[in-house]
């Protein structure tokens, strides 16, 4: 029997086609377990490494959901880093380019002003970390009534980083109906517990 390929999941033909630019022939393992479930719209806890193509594994699938013509955000991205949180922003603007998707991220010692900005046009996916996304809901200059998907990258990281309870004051101001995606390294008990109180059918 042959491989698994991305075509076999069911993806249109504008990701397809930006998977094909990026290079990627084939699925990694955590894609092939990922994107099925993404897609469907159930909510997920994946244990994960960085270099295993997590970013993909979540990026691909939210991209095909995603719809062009909303003018609010559909997607929040939490990352521990900005670094991350740049090469998040990167790796979603590539998958969801030939579909025309708008992707920025927002992190801290930057300027504010040019980010309200920014979030004032029309953004599909918007990519944070805690602190900064945050400033920008205490202040209402993020609008959340859309955020249909939201990802928590690197958790244990965040949990490491002690930035655990601005993550759980982010997941009281979401709307309810919205599927949530975490990644972690390792789990410990305070992110299984996080996820219980937030997560569905978790
Ligand atoms: P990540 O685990 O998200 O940090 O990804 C690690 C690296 O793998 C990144 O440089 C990705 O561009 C690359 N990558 C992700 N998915 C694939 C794939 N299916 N085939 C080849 N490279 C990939």
């Amino acid at each position: 029997m042959s491989e698994l390929g991305f075509k076999d999941l069911g993806l249109s033909e504008e990701i397809l086609e930006s998977i094909e630019k990026l290079g990627y022939k084939r699925p990694s393992e955590v894609q092939k377990k990922v994107i099925p479930l993404i897609l469907k719209n159930k909510d997920i806890i994946t244990k994960a490494q960085t270099g295993s193509g997590k970013t993909a594994a979540f990026a691909i699938p939210i991209c095909e959901k995603i719809e062009l013509e909303e003018k609010l955000p559909q997607v929040l991205v939490l990352a521990p880093t900005r670094e991350l949180a740049y090469q998040i922003e990167e790796d979603f603007s590539y998958i969801g380019k030939f579909k025309r998707l708008r992707c920025i991220s927002i992190f801290g010692k930057e300027p504010i002003s040019g980010q309200i900005r920014e979030l004032k046009q029309r953004v599909h996916i918007v990519v944070g970390t805690p602190g900064r996304v945050l400033d920008h809901l205490e202040r209402g200059t993020l609008n959340t009534e859309k955020i249909k998907y939201l990802v928590i990258d690197e958790a244990d990281e965040m949990l490491n980083m002690g930035f655990i309870e601005q993550v759980e004051s982010i997941f009281s101001k979401l709307p309810e109906n919205k599927n949530t995606f975490l990644f972690s390294a390792t789990l410990p008990e305070e992110i299984i517990k996080l996820s219980k109180k937030y997560m569905k059918d978790i």
